[in-house]
């Protein structure tokens, strides 16, 4: 169609003049482009908390764990989005690190790559964490004692062996999760009592037990406070490692034993391994015998 001696309707960049066709965000591409500015190092002011105990490195108010690169990586992409609308496609990737740690800061070089209404930016920079000293959560509930579980292994009738207790500390500290303690720890006549920083730990830790070691684990909880609103429980598991089987060597008073017969719920009929004499264990005195 022919446009009655115009060429075509021209539109112009109101900042640098120039004629243009395509407009972004009312600016033309080069003045659009020269706006946005990926890396602020002046409005960032990226803060994140280290832990004066363990070194951790945490952030928010959750305070989750992170590390610089990340908490930086993550601030850069919200800021961009915030400032220039979350449907730009944002990458950041990160460079390197220096950390000056007298100063308690730590330089972060970074190259983000972001699309803007179908235009392409790039820029590279340097970004500036400042440290925050506290204790971390984990840190100050350790130095608290805090417990959440206690994992409680007794053997059935028996006194558990020094071997089963030892497998059993070592599963407990090799099935700690991250965020995961052992509180204490306590040796007691009748078996171990390992306190936990978690019950889904304990928990684990139980189920763990029994499979490798036999017999069973149950768990009764007790209301032990509130916090933010919800209820929080210690939770005992009691874990029953297997009693005696025939055929076992006990040992009670200097004597071994073997075992000839479980009488279930009245004790064992056993052999003495030096005299050859029988004798019977009743179920309180099978309580004071180990396995051997
Ligand atoms: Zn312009
Ligand atoms: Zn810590």
């Amino acid at each position: 169609m022919k446009e009655r001696g115009r060429e075509k309707w021209s539109r112009f960049c109101p900042k640098c003049g120039k004629k243009t066709d395509e407009l972004f965000d009312s600016l033309c591409k080069e003045c659009f482009t020269k706006e946005i500015r990926l890396i602020d190092v002046e409005k960032f002011g990226i803060r994140v908390c280290v832990c004066e105990n363990c070194g951790g490195y945490f952030k928010g108010k959750g305070k989750e764990r992170t590390s610089i690169e990340e908490a930086v990586v993550d601030s850069v992409r919200k800021e961009i989005r915030k400032r220039y609308g979350c449907e730009c496609k944002v990458e950041v990737a990160e460079l390197g690190k220096e950390i000056k740690a007298d100063e308690n800061k730590a330089s972060v070089f970074l190259d983000v790559k972001a699309e803007m209404e179908g235009v392409k930016i790039e820029e590279s920079g340097e970004i500036e964490v400042i440290f925050k000293k506290e204790t971390c959560d984990r840190c100050s509930k350790i130095a608290g004692g805090y417990y959440e579980g206690i994992v409680q292994i007794r053997a059935e009738d028996r006194i558990p062996t020094d071997e089963e207790l030892a497998i059993a500390e070592e599963l407990a500290y090799s099935l700690l999760g991250e965020a995961d303690f052992v509180s204490e720890e306590r040796m007691l006549k009748e078996g171990l009592d390992i306190y936990v920083s978690s019950m889904e730990c304990g928990r684990r830790i139980s189920r763990w037990i029994v499979n490798k070691l036999g017999g069973s684990f149950s768990e009764s909880r007790k209301l032990y406070g509130r916090k933010d609103g919800r209820n929080i429980y210690r939770v005992s598991f009691s874990v029953r490692l297997p009693g005696f089987e025939e055929g076992a060597l006990v040992e009670i008073e200097d004597k071994v034993l073997s075992v000839e017969k479980v009488i279930k719920g009245k004790g064992i009929e056993c052999v003495d391994m030096n005299t050859g004499q029988r004798v019977f264990l009743k179920k309180k005195e099978t309580k004071k015998a180990k396995r051997v």
